[in-house]
């Protein structure tokens, strides 16, 4: 069994096209609609002398429920199974109240956690990187997937923790 790395995040957020990128496929469904993934999807990323695998969540908001954040079963359950969690944040967006929730359950499931701040592209990554660094977590990058820009260092740090 390959070691397990987890992509969540809120919708839109750019997860699919990271998967993309890290598993060199098109199998990730990217859309501009929030939610469009709605099941785990493995795929397997060569690109280090570990191979492992990647989980691409819908990091979907339940709607009916009326919650945000990571609720649905999915997200929860990749979480559960990984062995190291990208937290996939926004740079265009910001920091957003459902990022924060789904960091809190990250936090509980005490997982190896990264940050991948995605969509820098023309942003100045300074300030991009400095509204997140608030949150605390140790290990965080700014990355641009649709531009496969970034993700050198995010594999290395990943490489440490298979
Ligand atoms: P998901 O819902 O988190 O899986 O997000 P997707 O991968 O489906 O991407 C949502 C939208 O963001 C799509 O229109 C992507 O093309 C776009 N996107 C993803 N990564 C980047 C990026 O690095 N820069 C920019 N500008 N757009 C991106
Ligand atoms: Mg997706």
């Amino acid at each position: 069994m390959l070691p397990l790395v987890a992509l969540v995040g809120r919708p839109n957020v750019g997860k699919s096209t990271l998967f993309n990128a890290l598993t060199r496929s098109r199998d990730a469904l990217v859309a501009d609609q929030p939610g469009v993934t709605r099941d785990r999807q493995y795929g397997i990323c060569r690109l280090l002398d570990q191979p492992f695998f990647v989980i691409d969540t819908g990091g979907l908001t339940d709607e009916s429920e009326g919650l945000a954040g990571l609720t649905s079963a999915q997200s929860r359950l990749a979480v559960q199974e990984s062995d190291v969690v990208a937290l996939v944040v926004d740079a265009r967006d910001g920091l957003l109240a459902s990022d924060l929730s789904i960091l809190q359950e990250i936090r509980r499931a005490n997982k190896r956690m990264l940050l991948l701040v995605n969509k820098t592209d023309g942003l100045d990554i300074d300030t991009s990187m400095a509204e997140f660094a608030s949150l605390g977590i140790a290990e965080m990058f700014a990355v641009a997937a649709s531009h496969q820009r970034g993700l050198h260092p995010v594999l290395e740090a990943i490489g440490k923790y298979l």
